[in-house]
């Protein structure tokens, strides 16, 4: 769903030194609602062209009206994250249609079934860590290469306190989490001096269909939520280059990003992650 080339010649056009340059382009997963779909028309409102990818195609199609409202182009590529082959193929499609990578959005990610862990299935606890650490990795092997290329670049993964904290959800949610976030930490010193900056991004509690039907989050209180729009303006502000001292790190949604990077520069240790020792355990 493209309705214009940047890069196509016209011999009429204006000289290139008055051509405006390429919009930024952006792939966003699991766009086709909740948080990834807010993140895509922020994306765009900011000037970003967007890539749009899940496993349904028809709610992407809602996703890439957003962005065209704003005067962007959408892509849709559809294709399951846990799929190589269709990673690939999603992130050549969208690099073909819209041009080269700027920002990586990993957001795609499932829950898995509420219950003890005893009774899980473990294939479906499998599935959890396929979705979402397995997912953003494959999109990681095929989007980096470009991106370390041209020395230029942000990838962003969608975290949760739940990688650090046990709170409640599947237990399966919390080691994927867990997992991601020393995937975003490992990667970011290995690529920074590449010029490509990797953030975790923690959006807050946001009524989405992953967080429906769960009594337990349903009696928090208003103030407790967070609206998918605040993870997208995070984003944005991520991806502008401001906070790129905070490569690393996750992000929480109510951080200020000057304050927090302030205190990054007062104190390097941080961005360290820490276990607790016996004695300050409960
Ligand atoms: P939703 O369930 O609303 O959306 C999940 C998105 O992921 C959908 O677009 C879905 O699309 C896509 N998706 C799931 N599995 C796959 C797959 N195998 N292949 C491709 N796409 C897939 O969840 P949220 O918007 O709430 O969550 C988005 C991210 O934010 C997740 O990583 C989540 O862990 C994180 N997060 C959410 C919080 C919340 O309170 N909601 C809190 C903290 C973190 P489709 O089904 O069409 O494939």
């Amino acid at each position: 769903m493209t309705h214009h080339d940047p890069t196509a010649g016209d011999d009429r056009g204006p000289a290139p030194s008055h051509r405006r340059d390429p919009a930024p382009v952006a792939l966003v997963t699991g766009a086709s609602r909740g948080i990834g779909r807010a993140i895509a028309a922020g994306l765009a409102r900011a000037g970003h062209d967007v890539g749009l990818t899940a496993r349904s195609a028809g709610q992407l199609c809602e996703t890439a009206r957003m962005v065209e409202a704003v005067g962007r182009r959408a892509v849709i590529a559809a294709g399951d994250v846990t799929n190589p082959d269709e990673v690939e193929a999603v992130c050549r499609t969208v690099e073909r249609e819209l041009g080269p990578l700027r920002v990586l959005v990993n957001n795609a990610g499932i829950a898995g079934p509420v219950m003890p862990f005893v009774e899980t299935d473990p294939a479906e606890w499998w599935r959890v860590l396929e979705t979402n650490v397995h997912g953003p990795a494959l999109f990681l092997r095929f989007v980096l290469p470009g991106m370390l290329a041209r020395r230029r670049g942000y990838v962003i993964n969608l975290n949760s306190m739940q990688a650090s904290r046990v709170m409640g959800a599947p237990i399966a949610y919390g080691v994927s989490k867990a997992a991601l976030m020393r995937l975003t930490d490992a990667l970011s010193e290995e690529v920074l001096d590449k010029g490509v900056v990797v953030f975790d991004v923690s959006p807050g509690l946001v009524r989405t269909r992953m967080t429906e039907g769960r009594p337990d989050l349903d009696a928090l209180p208003a103030d407790e939520w967070s609206p998918p729009e605040a993870a997208a303006n995070l984003v944005v502000s991520l991806v502008s280059g401001r906070h790129d001292g905070l490569h690393g790190r996750l992000v929480k949604v109510n951080d200020d990003l000057d304050a927090v990077l302030a205190e990054s520069q007062r104190d390097a240790d941080v961005r360290v992650l820490r276990v607790k020792r016996p004695t300050q355990a409960r």
